[in-house]
């Protein structure tokens, strides 16, 4: 019996042992890249995941073209400056959030600046972008922001430059150059506005 239960427990001890040791290292891994993954103030992804999950949506045979949104707070200096960062960081905070809530599921929300987010819609025509960019402005100009310490409310605006729609991950730094020129216009002409991208400046690595 000493022998069975030796054998027993010494094999025990060589597979179980390192399938413990296997386990916890790949829970810390995948722990490790979704913090990668995610800006650390909102949560919402970052650059890099962004990038892994529109590389999952276009690996997958049904993907369609997808469009992104360029989203900036309109004069966010301005709120640093009078109400302190940590007022800022909270509006940054409150932006994340309506984003996070207002978008369809699937949809992709990140953060990719200081004051600068993205929303990258799947599965959307020109249509259904049109109404969920206007959804996401309107949505920021009604809401108050409450200040933490003070009965202040703040209250912010947004600006949102709209891509070309584009196809396949390599397309996403067209289309951040893209909305980011027709947020630039959106700014000039005044901001808390949506402005779309101009035919002829269609970057090349959009054409999926
Ligand atoms: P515009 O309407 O043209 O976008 O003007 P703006 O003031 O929003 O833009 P600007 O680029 O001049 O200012 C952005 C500010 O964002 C400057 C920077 O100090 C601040 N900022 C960047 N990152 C953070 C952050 O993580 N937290 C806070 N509170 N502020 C930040
Ligand atoms: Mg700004
Ligand atoms: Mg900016």
């Amino acid at each position: 019996f000493q022998l069975v239960f030796y054998i027993y427990m010494s094999s025990l001890a060589t597979v179980l042992a390192p399938s413990i040791i296997w386990l916890v290292l790949r829970r810390l891994t995948d722990e490790l890249r979704a913090i990668a993954a995610r800006d650390p103030l909102t949560q919402l992804l970052n650059r890099r995941g962004l990038t892994e999950a529109l590389q999952l949506y276009f690996n997958s045979r049904k993907a369609v073209p997808a469009h992104l949104l360029m989203v900036d707070v309109d004069h966010f200096k301005r709120i640093n400056d009078t109400h302190g960062h940590a007022v800022g960081d909270a509006v940054l905070c409150h932006v994340a959030q309506v984003l996070r809530t207002t978008v369809r599921g699937g949809d992709l929300t990140g953060r990719v600046g200081g004051e600068e987010f993205v929303v990258i819609c799947l599965d959307a025509d020109a249509q259904g972008v049109m109404l969920l960019a206007e959804r996401l402005r309107a949505a920021i100009e009604n809401q108050t922001i409450p200040v933490a310490g003070s009965d202040h409310r703040l209250h912010c605006t947004i600006t949102i430059g709209v891509s070309h729609p584009f196809a396949g991950s390599p397309g996403l730094e067209g289309a951040m150059r893209e909305a980011d020129d027709a947020l630039y216009r959106g700014k000039a002409a005044g901001r808390n506005r949506i402005e779309w991208p101009q035919v002829a400046h269609r970057d090349p690595q959009t054409q999926g």
